[in-house]
């Protein structure tokens, strides 16, 4: 068959150890014999963001800002041990956070479910989806510890110098505060990055906060949601028949439980920590859930959700065969396809993407996966095949489906 043509590049971002390993395989299996691919390419690999003085990760969130779309490899986000293994200048900053910071984006997270895996919640029977605001709150708070005696206030001073003041407590004995912080900006990003998900996503949309205790914080993002929702997407909302839903957190927690799934649930950023965890050993498996960052204004970067597998990569370097779960970092090529095919409406790679979705699928659902998913799957004609063998069973399916 001829390769199929692509009018914009993609934006790649290349990764890290075994992820770095899985990426070449799979577009050297999977993609190149198919695709013509054209991509502007970034290697986002440590030794490379460490020549560069990290400049790489800039460089490739501006071409994302440029193009559109964006496919990440996973990366090492240094910390003391990765100092003396890679010889760093500096310990590096994570390039999601990076990434996330330029682009303004919000992380949605979905699971893939496949046949044979159950879910520990056996009525999730489509995917929930979690979008995590990745801006403040506890991540960026001040914290003291305060001795008995201690009256701690809460200060405001406005740019006039005038102050308000609150008192937090008379500590009688020791004790300890924080402050927090948010800001309206990020919210309404937040929030419009979310609405316009569940546009592209034909979902309803569930979002809770705790407004009933915190009257003011939490009350602050209900009513940013709310007013954005009436003036910009209800309509939208009500063409695509979808629902934008709000409840507290207690309730929307007891409702997700009882659900069949099929919404993508925002959370505040503490919220979204914790779920999307809760969410992800729910459903399987970490190296079945896909990401996606979603920029206010569009802008669309695919990876998968777990990181670079660092113990099978140091087997892979003794030479010892590998069965590392592929199936997240396909998905964020697929992701990033189809996004682009609909972009620049080529129908033909929207459809290479669907196939190739199935085809793993359907690669899965037949018995062949890796290692971890053998230990999951209730299939009794499953085989557990290595790195390179379950792509290749992959492109043998993938192959039927585009009749080549
Ligand atoms: P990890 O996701 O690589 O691994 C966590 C656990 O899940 C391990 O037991 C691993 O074997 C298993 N696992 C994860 N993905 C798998 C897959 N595809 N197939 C089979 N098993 C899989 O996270 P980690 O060990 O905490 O971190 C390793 C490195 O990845 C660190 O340097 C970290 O900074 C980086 N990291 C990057 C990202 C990212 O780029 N988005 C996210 C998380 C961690």
């Amino acid at each position: 068959m001829a390769k199929i043509q692509m009018k914009t590049p993609l934006v790649e971002m290349d990764g890290d150890e075994m992820t770095r390993i899985i990426w070449q395989e799979i577009k050297d299996i999977l993609i190149t014999p198919y695709v013509d691919l054209k991509t502007d390419y970034y290697d986002l690999g440590l030794v490379h963001r460490n020549e560069t003085n990290d400049q790489v990760t800039v460089d490739s969130a501006n071409a994302t800002k440029k193009y559109g779309v964006a496919v990440k490899c996973a990366t090492i986000t240094p910390n003391a041990a990765r100092m003396p293994e890679y010889n760093l200048k500096e310990m590096w900053k994570s390039p999601n956070g990076t990434i996330r910071a330029m682009l303004d984006g919000t992380v949605f997270r979905t699971p893939i479910l496949v046949k044979g895996i159950t879910p520990y919640i056996p009525t999730w029977t489509k995917p929930i989806t979690i979008a995590r605001h990745a801006y403040g709150d506890v991540y960026k708070n001040v914290e003291m510890k305060c001795p008995a005696g201690a009256k701690a206030e809460l200060v405001c001073t406005d740019k006039d110098g005038n102050e308000s003041r609150e008192t937090i407590y008379n500590f009688e004995c020791d004790g300890v505060i924080q402050g927090m912080h948010n800001k309206s900006t990020s919210i309404a990003s937040f929030a419009r990055s979310v609405f316009n998900f569940a546009l592209d996503t034909k979902q309803d949309v569930w979002f809770a906060t705790k407004d009933t205790i915190s009257k003011k914080y939490d009350h602050t993002f209900k009513d940013i949601f709310s007013e954005i929702f009436e003036n910009e997407y209800k309509a939208k909302f009500e063409a695509a028949g979808i629902e934008y839903f709000y409840t507290l957190i207690d309730d929307a927690v007891a409702r997700v439980i009882r659900s069949n799934g099929g919404y993508i649930w925002a959370c505040k950023n503490y919220d979204g920590d914790v779920m999307s965890d809760m969410v992800a050993t729910a459903y399987g498996s970490l190296a079945m859930m896909t990401s996606v960052l979603v920029s206010p204004d569009g802008v669309y970067e695919y990876e998968a959700a777990h990181g670079t597998v660092q113990r099978h990569y140091y087997k892979h370097l003794k030479g010892e065969e590998t069965s590392t779960n592929s199936v997240a970092t396909l998905f964020a090529w697929t992701g990033a396809f189809r996004k682009r095919g609909e972009l620049d409406e080529l129908p033909e790679l929207v459809n290479f993407a669907d196939c190739l979705e199935k085809a793993t699928i359907q690669t899965i659902e037949d018995g062949i996966m890796t290692g971890d998913l053998y230990l999951l799957s209730k299939l009794e004609n499953k085989q557990k095949v290595n790195t390179e063998d379950f792509l290749k069973a992959v492109d043998e399916r993938l192959k039927k489906l585009l009749n080549v």
